[in-house]
C-alpha cells in the first residue's frame, strides 16, 4: 500500500471517502468490491480518531432489550456473526457476566428472561463453520460460583450472576488496518495525512475537496462524482466548509487500562451515583494480561479539538468505578492507559451535565435534506454496527451515481488475513511448523495479528534472521514488524507504528528504549535524522493523556 498523490490529484473518482476511521474505511473498501472507482484520505493516520479508543467489544445487542427494540437486536446480532465471519483472526468470542441482585429488574429471573430472548434473538449465530466462534446460550450462576469466578468481589449484594457471551476485536487498530488494505487490494486509492480542507463545488453541487498534504504542505484538488463525509467528530467541521450542519453534537468518552483485575470474562458492574454521575453499567474488560474499563462519559458540546483530558476527570471516573466495588480500589497511579475519543448525541437534546446517546447509525443524503448534490454524510455510533451502516451508505451512493446496483459484497468477503476456517485448526498448523528463527509465541503472535497473511512476516524473518529481534520484551513485536509496517502499511511516524500497525503502545507509553529502537529502524527506511528522530518520539509521548503516565507509572 503506497500514497500516490499524483493518482489522486489526477484521475475523477466516482466516490471520495473523506475521514479514515472504521465506517470510512470500510465504505472505501465497499465501494471498491462493487467495481465503484473509489478514493479515501484521512487528515492523521487511518484510525487516529475515535475509532483507536474502542472498547474493543463487538455487541450482540443484549443492552438494547430493556429499550425493547427488537429489530436493533437482530441486527446487532447477525453483524455480530458477519464480523467473526470475515475477520476470524481479530474477532474471539467473550465471555461475559453481570451479577445478580435482589432488585426486580436485576433479579435472577428477569435476566434470565433477558437472556432466553437474547439466545432467541441471536438464534442463527452459531452457523459459522468455524467452532472456535460457537457463543453458548446465556446462563444463570450460583453465588458460590460468582465468587469462584470473580475473587475478591463481594458477593453479599448479589444473588448469582447472568452469563452471556458476545465478541471482542483482539486489535481494533490491526482491523482498521485491514480494511483499509483490503480496500486497496480491491482497487481503492487511499492516502493517510491528507486533510479535506474545502469542497469543490458547482452550483449546488458537490464535485471533489480541495485538500493538503501534511507531508509535503502540498495543496490539490481531488474531482469525485460523489464525497462521502465519514469524518466523524468533525463532521460538522467538514460540513462547515459548504455552509450546513447536521442535527448532531459530540461528547467524550473514555476507557482506562489497569492491571488484571480478573482475567478470562467481562464482568459489568453498577456503580453508585458519583458528584451528580448517575449511576451506570461499567465493564471490566480483560485485554493483554490487563483490564480495560468504560466507558466513562463527559458532557462536551464545543469544537472536539478543544477538549482536554484532564486528571480529576479520570480521578472522577475511578471513583464511579471504586463505587461499583471491584476488588481494588483503584487510584490515579494504577491506570497504565487512557483511551478517549468522541460520540454523537442529537444537538436538541445535548444536556450539561448527562449525556444521552444517539443509539443508531445514520447516512445522511444531504441531496434530500439540503438540496446540495454529490454529498452524504455518516453519523457512526458504534464500532459493531460500521459495516452495516457503510452498506447502507454504499446502496445510496450507488442510487445517487445512476450506477447498476452491484450489491454489497462485505458481508461475504474476508478482509485481509481474514481467509481462516478454523481458527484453532490454523492456529495449531502454524505451531507444528514453526521454522528455526522464531519460537512458538511469536508464531502465536502473528497468527493473533495477521492471521491467514502471518507468512508475509514469517518470509521476512526466514529472508534475514536479524527481523526476528524482539523492539521490547516481554512484547512479542519484532524488527520485521516495523519494517512491514513502514514499506507495505504506510506507516510514515513513528506514532502509526507504536500505535496502530504494532501493539508496541496499545498498554500504555512505550519503554525509552523501545520508542528509540523504533525511531532508528523508521529512520533508517525513511531517511530520519537524528533530530527528527528525537521529534518523533516526543510526538509519540505526548500523544499519551497526562503526557502522561510518565507521572503516574513514575
Ligand atoms: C471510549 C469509547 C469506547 C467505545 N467502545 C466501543 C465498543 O466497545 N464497541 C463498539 O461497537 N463501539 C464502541 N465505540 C464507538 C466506536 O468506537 C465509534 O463509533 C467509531 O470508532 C467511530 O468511527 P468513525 O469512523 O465514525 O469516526 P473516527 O474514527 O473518528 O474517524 C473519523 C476520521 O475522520 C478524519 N477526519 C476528520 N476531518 C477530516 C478531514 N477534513 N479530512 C480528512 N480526514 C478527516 C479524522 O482524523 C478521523 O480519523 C466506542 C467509542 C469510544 C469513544
Amino acid at each position: 500500500m503506497k500514497r500516490n498523490l499524483e493518482r489522486l490529484a489526477n484521475q475523477e473518482f466516482d466516490v471520495l471517502v473523506v475521514g479514515g476511521g472504521i465506517h470510512g474505511d470500510i465504505i472505501a473498501w465497499d465501494a471498491a468490491l462493487r467495481g465503484v472507482s473509489v478514493a479515501l484520505i484521512e487528515r492523521g493516520d487511518f484510525g487516529s480518531g475515535t475509532s483507536q479508543s474502542s472498547l474493543k467489544i463487538i455487541h450482540g445487542g443484549l443492552r438494547y432489550l430493556q429499550d425493547g427494540n427488537l429489530s436493533r437486536i437482530r441486527m446487532m446480532a447477525r453483524e455480530r456473526t458477519t464480523w467473526m465471519k470475515i475477520a476470524s483472526h481479530l474477532i474471539h468470542p467473550l465471555p461475559c457476566l453481570m451479577p445478580t441482585t435482589q432488585q426486580i429488574s436485576r433479579s435472577r429471573l428477569a435476566l434470565g428472561i433477558a437472556l432466553k430472548a437474547n439466545d432467541l434473538l441471536s438464534f442463527d449465530r452459531n452457523q459459522l463453520a468455524d467452532p472456535e466462534k460457537d457463543l453458548p446460550d446465556g446462563m444463570i450462576m450460583s453465588q458460590r460460583e460468582l465468587s469462584r469466578i470473580l475473587p475478591g468481589y463481594d458477593v453479599c449484594a448479589s444473588t448469582g450472576a447472568a452469563v452471556w457471551y458476545d465478541a471482542q476485536i483482539y486489535n481494533s487498530e490491526r482491523l482498521l488496518l485491514e480494511f483499509i488494505l483490503s480496500a486497496v487490494d480491491a482497487g481503492a486509492e487511499v492516502a493517510n495525512y491528507v486533510e479535506a480542507i474545502s469542497f469543490l463545488q458547482q452550483d449546488n453541487r458537490i464535485i471533489g475537496v480541495r485538500a493538503k498534504d501534511f507531508q509535503t504542505g502540498q495543496v490539490f484538488d481531488i474531482q469525485s462524482r460523489l464525497v462521502i463525509n465519514c469524518a466523524g467528530a468533525w463532521m460538522d467541521c467538514l460540513l462547515e466548509k459548504a455552509a450546513l450542519r447536521s442535527e448532531y453534537a459530540t461528547s467524550v468518552a473514555m476507557n482506562v487500562i489497569v492491571d488484571q483485575v480478573w482475567s478470562d470474562v467481562a464482568v459489568g458492574l453498577t456503580s453508585q451515583p458519583v458528584k451528580g454521575k448517575p449511576s451506570q453499567v461499567l465493564f471490566i474488560v480483560p485485554w493483554r494480561n490487563k483490564s480495560m474499563i468504560g466507558t466513562c462519559h463527559i458532557p462536551w458540546h464545543a469544537a472536539p479539538h478543544t477538549f482536554k483530558l484532564k486528571e480529576a476527570m479520570v480521578q472522577e471516573f475511578l471513583d464511579q468505578i471504586n463505587s461499583a466495588s471491584p476488588p481494588s480500589k483503584l487510584s490515579l497511579e494504577d491506570v497504565r492507559h487512557i483511551t478517549w475519543g468522541f460520540l454523537p448525541v442529537n444537538k436538541a437534546h445535548a444536556n450539561k451535565q448527562h449525556v444521552n446517546l444517539t443509539r443508531d447509525g445514520m447516512v445522511i443524503d444531504h441531496q434530500k435534506k439540503d438540496g446540495i448534490s454529490g454529498l452524504i454524510s455518516i453519523l457512526g455510533v458504534k464500532y459493531t454496527t460500521a459495516r452495516m451502516v457503510a452498506e447502507q451508505a454504499m446502496d445510496l451512493a450507488m442510487n445517487r451515481l445512476g450506477m447498476k446496483a452491484k450489491k454489497c459484497q462485505t458481508h461475504v468477503t474476508t478482509v485481509r488475513g481474514g481467509k481462516i476456517d478454523d481458527f484453532k485448526a490454523f492456529l495449531r498448523r502454524a505451531l507444528a511448523r514453526v521454522p528455526r528463527v522464531i519460537n512458538e509465541n511469536s508464531i502465536e503472535h502473528l497468527v493473533y495479528t495477521y492471521g491467514s497473511e502471518y507468512q508475509r512476516l514469517v518470509q521476512c524473518v526466514l529472508s534475514q534472521p536479524d527481523l526476528a529481534r524482539r523492539i521490547d520484551p516481554p512484547l512479542l513485536v519484532t524488527v520485521a514488524e516495523v519494517e512491514h509496517a513502514v514499506h507495505h502499511e504506510m506507516a510514515l511516524t513513528l506514532a502509526d507504528v507504536m500505535g496502530r500497525r504494532t501493539e508496541l503502545g496499545s498498554l500504555g507509553l512505550p519503554s525509552m528504549a523501545a520508542l528509540q529502537k523504533c525511531a532508528e529502524i523508521m529512520g533508517a527506511e525513511l531517511g530520519w535524522n537524528l533530530e527528527r528522530q528525537v521529534q518523533e518520539i516526543d510526538l509519540v509521548i505526548q500523544k499519551y493523556p497526562f503526557k502522561q503516565m510518565e507521572r503516574l507509572t513514575a
